[in-house]
């Protein structure tokens, strides 16, 4: 008998179980699909690193700096600010905090007002001086209504917030928490952006090597769960001092019922291509809230890492967030949509891959309450991005709350 098992292998599954091992607990961590890393996974293609889904990673998150060996990583970084794709062409927003040099070109650049762009070097200091804690309990409303409430125009919010946020918070109508989206302005704010050299399941994967002690085993899901025990699928069961539910909300919600309400589901889907050369030159995001879609943001990411991509090829990938990502057909969509964007003949994108993500994070609509209640009672315990932000932060940070919990809950009844 296990003092612990763990039910799902994503970030937070990896990080309890990791801080219940370091605590002397003995664990098993059990994982539905055949790798760890939950939605947080790469693979390798006819020599280019794909991610199931375009991500980024944020060093300014404190569990990123807490946990991760970035050096080890082989971080590369996006240059900050973005590329946005108006009626009369690209033109480049730099972050003028970072880059005063561009401070002009940015503030004349013909994407919304200079009005706009004053609005938005004030609302970064407005959410970047106080504390996290603070901004995460002013008054909630969602991520449109803050953007009003700033004075943004409608232009400005349709070229730029749209496509970014829609691409962060996977919500092309920014009906997400305004918590979470002055969080993560914050945090955009405060670090850089990368990607690790081995694609973004590499940060998973640092993770899990450090499960020295915990029994891991995988293709092994789960099929219920009650106070000290679990069933698998296969209808072997395994006893445990406290059960750990570690697995996406919807999948929570059906096993554990109630006291754990679905959180809804924000559907991404990411479209790679190959190309011969790069169309443009600097490592930046792209935005597209111009067009109509389906993609909103795409990036040349070998441009940003080059280890992604084999020599002479370059690797592209774009992101369709929101319901439009069910849709069919969407890589033919998205191959015209990046040819007129880029300038590039259709014939010379090389589909890849499509991902089609259905619960790619959890709604997290106002009011969001981060730090939900992980300690269910009866020994069991539930952790994942739907219990604080819907990020590899709030991920990471729910099973560091978790495994306290659960130490605290064994260590009180032992
Ligand atoms: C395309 C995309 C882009 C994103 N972009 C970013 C970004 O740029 N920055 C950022 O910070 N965050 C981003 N996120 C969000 C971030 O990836 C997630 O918030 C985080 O990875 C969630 O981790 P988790 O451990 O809570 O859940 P998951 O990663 O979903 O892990 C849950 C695990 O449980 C397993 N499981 C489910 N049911 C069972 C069962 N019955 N038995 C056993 N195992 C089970 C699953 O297989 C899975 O491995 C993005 C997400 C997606 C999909």
């Amino acid at each position: 008998m296990s003092d612990v098992v763990v039910i799902g292998g994503g970030m937070a599954g990896l990080v309890c179980a990791h801080d219940l091992q370091q605590a002397g607990l003995e664990v098993t961590l059990l994982e539905a699909s055949d790798g760890l890393g939950g939605r947080v996974r790469s693979d390798r293609v006819d020599g280019f690193v794909l991610d199931r889904g375009f991500q980024i990673l944020l060093t300014a998150y404190p569990q990123v700096r807490a946990r991760l060996d970035l050096e080890a990583l082989g971080l590369a970084k996006f240059t900050p600010g973005a590329i946005v794709r108006t009626a009369s062409g690209s033109h480049r927003l730099s972050d003028p905090l970072r880059r005063p040099a561009d401070a002009l070109r940015t503030l004349l650049a013909p994407v919304g007002s200079p009005a706009d762009k004053l609005r938005l070097a004030s609302l970064v200091l407005d959410v970047s001086v106080p504390s996290a804690g603070a901004v995460l309990r002013r008054p909630d409303r969602s991520t449109a209504e803050r953007l009003r409430a700033a004075g943004f125009s409608e232009e400005f919010v349709r070229l730029f917030w749209r496509p970014l946020f829609a691409g962060i918070q996977l919500d092309p109508e920014l009906e997400v928490s305004a918590r979470r989206f002055e969080i993560v302005l914050r945090m955009l704010a405060m670090g850089a952006t990368g990607l690790p050299r081995d694609g973004i399941g590499a940060v998973a994967e640092q993770l899990a090597a450090r499960l020295i002690h915990t029994d891991v085993r995988l293709n092994a899901p789960v099929r219920t769960v009650e106070p000290g025990a679990v069933v698998l699928a296969g209808g072997e069961r395994l006893a445990a001092r406290a059960v750990v539910v570690a697995t996406e909300g919807p999948a929570a919600h059906r096993l554990l019922g109630d006291s754990v309400p679905d959180p809804g589901s924000r559907p991404v889907a990411a479209c790679w291509f190959s190309l011969a050369r790069a169309p443009l030159e600097a490592p930046m995001l792209l935005l597209d809230g111009h067009s109509g879609g389906p993609a909103l943001n795409a990036v040349v990411i070998s441009q940003v890492q080059p280890a992604y991509a084999p020599v002479g090829r370059s690797l592209l990938v774009a992101a369709v967030p929101g319901p439009r990502a069910l849709d069919g057909g969407l890589a033919e969509q998205v191959r015209e949509q990046l040819s007129r964007w880029m300038g590039v003949p259709t014939d010379e994108l090389t589909p890849l891959r499509t991902d089609v993500i259905a619960h790619g994070q959890p709604l997290q609509t106002p009011p969001l309450s981060v730090r939900r209640r992980v300690d269910l009672g009866q020994g069991m315990f539930v952790c994942g991005d739907h219990r604080d932000t819907a990020s590899l932060q709030g991920a990471m940070f729910s099973g560091e709350r978790t495994a306290r919990a659960v130490i605290q809950s064994l260590r009180g009844g032992s």
